[in-house]
């Protein structure tokens, strides 16, 4: 019943007083899929953890709710974007994807990633919908494009819901943060990682729960100096 969730909903008392200003060291960027615990990812979550949400774990879908801890929350040193294993929003975008025309062959996933912002850049987002579905086809439309123009390096399988696809949407998602001029700066000036990682919780590819690293700053895990630190060498992975 609906009541009864409504109900279950406000009673449930989810902690105790929170301290008057929040000051995070972390945020990071989920996928809405309700099967992902996204308090489960810092040993303390209230006020270590900041989580902007959406469907498919996209930072073109919440620039500003990105944006808002590293302009605004001084405290934050990590952003990482953790996208994952059987996501329904990348396998849809991934189909939607196949009725666009690419017209360039990129050579890396790299090559991709900046064609799709070059051609997103400048371009308005609908904010007014009255069609239910238009609204997640266009909230997911920067990503189908980006699969669109990468066809050739992903390849052209039928299995949408392959980690693959899920890890070439995280490194576009890690490039829409790198192209913020606060989070480039504090990258730059060594304040911040920003960190790329697939969330294996139906233990598909290890034990369920695994998460796999696979961009730092925008370069592959397994090339970046990070990956050589014993307590991250074990979780670095790329499945491209
Ligand atoms: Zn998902």
């Amino acid at each position: 019943m609906a009541a009864d969730l409504l109900k279950e909903f406000l009673e449930r008392k989810v902690s105790d007083a929170a301290p008057e200003k929040q000051t995070p060291g972390t945020c990071a960027i989920f996928c809405s899929d309700s099967r992902i615990d996204s308090s489960a990812f810092a040993s303390e979550p209230i006020n270590n953890l900041f989580p902007p949400r959406n469907i498919g774990n996209q930072v073109f879908g919440l620039m500003g709710s990105a944006s808002y801890p590293i302009g605004h929350l001084h405290s934050v040193r990590l952003m990482a974007v953790v996208g994952h294993i059987g996501c329904g929003a990348v396998a849809a975008a991934y189909k939607m994807s196949r009725e666009l025309n690419p017209q360039f062959s990129p050579r890396s996933i790299e090559a991709a990633v900046q064609r799709t912002y070059e051609r997103l850049r400048g371009k308005r987002r609908q904010l007014v919908y009255t069609a239910s579905e238009e609204a997640v086809r266009d909230e997911l439309a920067p990503m189908a494009q980006f699969f669109a123009n990468a066809a050739n390096v992903i390849g052209m399988d039928e299995e949408p819901y392959l980690p693959k696809h899920a890890e070439a949407n995280v490194n576009l998602q890690v490039a829409a943060l790198l192209h913020l001029d606060r989070v480039r700066e504090k990258v730059g000036k060594g304040e911040l990682i920003v960190a790329g990682a697939v969330y294996d919780f139906l233990g598909k590819y290890g034990p369920a729960g695994s998460t796999y690293l696979v961009n730092v700053n925008g370069k592959p895990a397994v090339q970046h100096e990070l990956a050589q630190i014993p307590e991250i060498r074990g979780c670095v992975k790329s499945f491209l």
